[in-house]
C-alpha cells in the first residue's frame, strides 16, 4: 500500500499539483495540516486534497486561524496579514472544511497531527529533545507530523531510549524498525534552502518512508502571490526554500 503523505501546502497549487503528478500511483493521502496561509490557491488546494480518493486531513495552526478558532495575534505581521487576505479569498464552504478537520487522527499504524503530540496545533518538534518529550504520548509506530517545513526523521533507540535525528537524501527508502516521529517536509514553503516541493511515500506493511523533492514553476507562483497583494516575503522565501 501506497500512502501520499503531504503537509504544509499553503496554498500553493502549482506545487501540489506537481507533487500530485511526481507521486505516481497512491491508495490513500494523509495530509498534516496547513492547507492555507502564505500562498494565493487557497480554495483551489482545500478543493483538490479534499476530492483525492481516501483522503484523511489533519488540522493546522494556519488552518485554525482562517476559520477563526486560533487568533491571528500569535502570528508575525506577515503570516497574520496573509492569514486576513485568505479569510476574504476563501469561500464559506471550504473554510467549513477546514473548521471540521480534527487535530489529530489515529489509524492503524500511523497517529497524525500537525505540529506535536501533545500540542497538536502550536509545538514545533525542531529537535531531539522535543522529541523525546512527544514519544510518551502516541502508540502507533509512527507518528507523522509537519508545521517545521522541514523533512526529518526522530528515531527512538530501543536500547538506550536515546533519540536519533535523521534526514534523507531525495528517493532514499527507509526502513521503519524503532518506534519514530516522521516529517514529510513542505510542499508549498519548504524551509531547508531547497526550494523543491517535498512529499513522502509511507508503505504500511512493509513499514518503509520513500522521501522525495519535486521542482515547480515557483516563479509563476511568485507573482500570483503578489499579484493579490500578499507579502512580498512569501513570493521571495519560494525561490531560495526559507
Ligand atoms: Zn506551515
Amino acid at each position: 500500500m501506497r500512502i501520499l503523505v503531504i503537509s504544509d501546502v499553503h496554498a500553493n497549487l502549482t506545487a501540489l499539483e506537481a507533487v500530485l503528478q511526481a507521486a505516481g500511483t497512491f491508495d490513500a493521502v494523509w495530509c498534516l495540516g496547513d492547507l492555507v496561509g502564505y500562498g494565493p490557491d487557497p480554495n483551489e488546494c482545500v478543493e483538490r486534497i479534499s476530492a483525492l480518493p481516501n483522503t484523511s486531513c489533519i488540522k493546522g495552526n494556519h488552518d485554525a486561524a482562517v476559520t477563526g478558532e486560533g487568533d491571528v495575534e500569535y502570528f508575525n505581521d506577515e503570516a497574520g496579514s496573509a492569514i486576513l487576505i485568505t479569510r476574504e479569498l476563501m469561500t464559506p464552504a471550504n473554510i467549513q472544511y477546514l473548521r471540521e478537520l480534527p487535530e489529530v487522527q489515529s489509524m492503524k499504524t500511523a497517529t497524525l497531527t500537525h505540529g506535536s503530540l501533545r500540542h497538536p496545533i502550536w509545538e514545533y518538534i525542531i529537535d531531539p529533545q522535543i522529541a523525546l518529550e512527544n514519544f510518551p504520548y502516541f502508540e502507533t509506530q509512527v507518528a507523522l507530523v509537519g508545521h517545521t517545513h522541514l523533512p526529518v526523521a526522530f528515531i527512538m533507540d530501543d536500547k538506550n531510549g536515546k533519540i536519533h535525528r535523521r534526514t534523507f537524501k531525495p528517493n532514499f527508502i527507509f526502513p521503519i524498525t524503532m518506534k519514530t516521529i516522521l516529517n514529510p517536509g513542505s510542499v508549498g514553503q519548504p524551509r531547508d534552502y531547497d526550494p523543491r516541493a517535498s512529499y513522502a511515500i509511507f508503505n504500511p506493511e512493509a513499514m518503509t518512508w520513500e522521501y522525495h523533492r519535486v521542482a515547480y514553476d515557483f516563479q509563476e507562483v511568485q507573482k500570483r502571490i503578489l499579484k493579490i497583494g500578499l507579502p512580498e516575503k512569501h513570493a521571495l522565501r519560494l525561490s531560495e526554500g526559507w
